[in-house]
């Protein structure tokens, strides 16, 4: 395999992310475990990239002025725990042991609130384009990381179009589950 950068999670945090914090969460309920992971897509504006609006979309920095839509999303306050770049570079916007807001009204397996259990992924991309080869590879390396820290995510893997059909259409149907397997087994074979 490719050389790819080496991730750690300690203490909620994974090492080898650049630490981008949002202030867009709050606690997991009590004895709650981890236990799925939920991949997302999202591009500001949609189905462009780079600019680093989303980073700022996530911080609630995002100026709002700079393109007619993003007045269509004026104050939201969302989050996510990752977010991959084109590039493969990997942000941390929440700690994995707090609760980000990223899948909304949601339920995976019949069991509803998915922010609650769940670590959100989100990948710079869209629902009409297909995404980075870097960005599947880092993404199967960062969740065979995950899934050694918290070994209940194991069989749960997710996109936010799954938690909430009908509502949301990411990661769409450009993203390659198959692959992304693949990929996972493969560094956990590593
Ligand atoms: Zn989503």
């Amino acid at each position: 395999m490719q050389q790819a950068p080496s991730f750690q999670v300690i203490e909620g945090q994974l090492i080898g992310a650049r630490q981008v914090p949002s202030p867009n969460y709050n606690q997991r309920p009590e004895h709650t475990e981890i236990q799925l992971v939920v991949v997302h897509n999202i591009s500001l504006p949609p189905s462009q990239f780079g600019g680093g609006y989303i980073e700022q979309f996530f911080q609630n920095q995002l100026d709002w002025s700079k393109h007619p839509y993003f007045q269509t999303i004026e104050g939201m306050q969302v989050s996510t725990h990752l977010l991959i770049l084109r590039t493969g570079e990997v942000l941390q916007c929440v700690n994995f042991n707090d609760r980000a807001w990223h899948a909304g009204r949601s339920s995976y397996l019949a069991k509803k609130e998915c922010n609650d259990y769940s670590i959100g992924i989100e990948l710079e991309g869209s629902d009409d384009q297909p995404f980075e080869d870097v960005q599947y590879s880092v993404l199967a390396e960062v969740i065979a990381t995950l899934q050694a820290t918290y070994p209940k995510i194991l069989q749960h893997l997710a996109g936010h179009s799954d938690i909430a059909p009908g509502r949301k259409t990411d990661p769409g149907p450009f993203f390659d589950w198959p692959k992304t397997r693949a990929l996972i087994q493969q560094y956990k074979a590593d």
